[in-house]
């Protein structure tokens, strides 16, 4: 059962293909020409089916599987900022660096060290059997600097309930295991796996 991934953000591509060991998963970049994929929606659900929805659509091999992932960093202090727009916080080409930045200098501007935030992923799968969504969350705080060098985008500034270091410093087993999209995977997969069963 071959499962293509609706995303060219090469961190998640590497989550999702390492933790997906079971199924053979590729980016969609391999089976065809990256497009621009307006990201219009109002929720980490809709955005998450509307890239799975246009993959799936241009797909010659209709019994392929599309999977996309839609997610993002809320900080409550901020009214849940960026939220769906964590990948364009800074700007519509703005560079993961660049968000992160635009974050750091916000909490700056208001004198705030640590403030509670969270992640949120949508999965969305869509093939022949229909069109499924599915959520995971990981709640902690973000702080005004960035420590660390492991995962991606506001990692180095994000620290998980329970923990005294930033995703960015901790071993990244720790996000395998307690992460938003790691969540919503381990649904994802009772989907995938009652799928497979069905072929
Ligand atoms: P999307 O590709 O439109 O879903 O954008 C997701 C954005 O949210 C990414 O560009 C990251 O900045 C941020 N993001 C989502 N998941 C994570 C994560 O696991 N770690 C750090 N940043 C994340």
């Amino acid at each position: 059962m071959r499962i293509i991934l609706a995303s060219s953000n090469s961190g998640k591509l590497r989550e999702l293909q390492a933790w997906m060991s079971d199924f053979d998963v590729c980016g969609y970049e391999t089976v065809m020409t990256p497009f621009e994929i307006i990201e219009d929606g109002n929720s980490f659900k809709e955005n998450a089916l509307i890239k799975a929805r246009a993959v799936y659509a241009k797909l010659g091999d209709k019994s392929a599987i599309v999977m996309s992932d839609d997610s993002g960093i809320s900080v409550d202090i901020l009214g849940g900022e960026p939220g769906i727009y964590s990948a364009r916080y800074a700007g519509k080409n703005a560079t993961s660096l660049q968000n992160l930045q635009k974050l750091i200098d916000t909490l700056h501007a208001k004198h705030i060290q640590k403030t509670p935030a969270h992640y949120t992923a949508a999965i969305a799968i869509v093939c022949e059997q229909g069109e499924f969504c599915v959520h995971g969350w990981m709640y902690g705080d973000v702080i005004c600097e960035a420590r660390g060098s492991h995962g991606f985008g506001y990692d180095p500034s994000f620290v998980p309930q329970g923990f005294d270091k930033t995703l960015g410093q901790l071993d990244e087993s720790v996000k395998k295991e307690l992460s938003h999209r790691s969540r919503a995977l381990a649904l994802a997969q009772i989907i995938l796996k009652t799928l497979k069963r069905g072929q």
